[in-house]
């Protein structure tokens, strides 16, 4: 079974290896994006493996249909980069990973927000340059505040949990409400009563065509004075100029971002020594107040294993003509 890897890293083999011992599986690895620009270099491959940048648009499915490659596996969750549309009409099957570590992420979401508040970042750089003052360090308690949860599906549940145990009120908002979710105490209510209400935002929605830059200038003036809002979700639900806007504006108290509407030309590379062309990120990155890593929620030993793990039984399944085992995993 031969599959082509794109947008790898050397922490992928390491880890795609790790699951292939007994060598059922032929790897390339590619370290560029999957795109138009090179899908005509795809031969003699069984399935695609690709990841959050890579863009599957109709083009590149018709172009991988042609090459006979049989299976698109996502090795994440999210797959708004995926035309699944044209997948189905050219009879390309479409898998991902539905749940790695939803814990994962949840956790950077909370690591995000405990930085960005209580400012750790910083106090680690002036202490080691023994600048042993307090002054701009201020934070707030997270005990008693209200976070306002977009999206309770398993990391939006996770992250939930976490909020809980530090004390905090919880509101929700999700297109299916969830009965585990209000077990734990958390109220689902309107998205105007969400933004109204919480002094922390947090998104865990997937990004679909509805809810592209949900939050804009509309609703971020709707949300309290000094919300902190953090995306951990995808980048285009958010409208990158709003929120430079309300940050100017003293309306946005922090800004937590792991996810950034034009990664794909920055995020998993290293740029440094490079000039870069993106104005709009440079700006972000000028904030006191906000906080920005490079899509690494994931990022964790189980996360990676099970990635893994999953992508290849949904090729084997799918190669050998089974639905794939795990729910949820097949999208076309
Ligand atoms: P999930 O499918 O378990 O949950 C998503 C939830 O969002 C569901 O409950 C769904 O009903 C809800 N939802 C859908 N559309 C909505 C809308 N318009 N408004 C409000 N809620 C809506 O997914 P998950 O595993 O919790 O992952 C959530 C998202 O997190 C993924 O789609 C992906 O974009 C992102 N993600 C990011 C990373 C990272 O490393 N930063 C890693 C994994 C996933």
């Amino acid at each position: 079974m031969k599959i082509a890897f794109f947008s790898t890293q050397p922490y992928d083999r390491v880890f795609f290896d790790r699951e292939n011992q007994d060598e059922l599986f032929v790897y390339q690895f590619y370290e560029t994006h999957l795109g138009p620009h090179i899908v005509r270099a795809v031969n003699d491959v069984d399935a695609v493996c690709v990841f959050v940048n890579d863009r599957v648009n109709r083009e590149v499915i018709e172009v991988l249909a042609s090459r006979q490659v049989k299976i698109v596996a996502l090795r994440c969750a999210g797959f708004n980069n995926v035309e699944l549309d044209a997948a189905r009409e050219f009879g390309i099957a479409v898998c991902r990973v539905p749940a790695y570590s939803p814990e994962a992420v949840a956790e950077h979401a909370m690591a995000m927000l405990l930085t960005l508040n209580r400012k750790t970042h910083k106090a680690y750089n002036r202490v080691r340059e023994q600048n042993f003052s307090l002054n701009g360090l201020l934070g707030f308690n997270l005990h008693g505040k209200t976070v306002g949860v977009v999206g309770t599906g398993k990391i939006g549940k996770a992250f939930c949990r976490l909020a809980k145990g530090f004390g905090c009120e919880l509101l929700a908002f999700d297109i299916y409400e969830d009965a585990q979710i209000k077990e734990l105490g958390v109220s689902y209510v309107d998205i105007d009563t969400l933004y109204r209400c919480s002094d922390v935002i947090s998104l865990h929605c997937p990004l679909t065509l509805e809810n592209k830059h949900m939050i804009n200038r509309e609703s971020i003036q709707k949300m309290k004075d000094d919300v902190v809002l953090l995306n951990t979700s995808r980048g285009r639900l958010i409208h990158t100029a709003a929120v430079i806007e309300g940050l100017k504006q003293h309306k946005i108290g922090g800004l937590a971002l792991d996810v950034y509407e034009q990664e794909e030309k920055l995020f998993f590379k290293d740029l440094s020594g490079i000039i870069i062309e993106d104005d709009t990120i440079q700006r972000l990155m000028s904030f006191p107040n906000v906080l920005i890593t490079a899509h690494q929620a994931f990022f964790t030993e189980e996360a990676l294993t099970q990635i893994a793990t999953t992508t290849l039984r949904n090729i084997e399944e799918l190669l050998l003509g089974h639905e794939p085992s795990i729910d949820g995993a097949r999208l076309v």
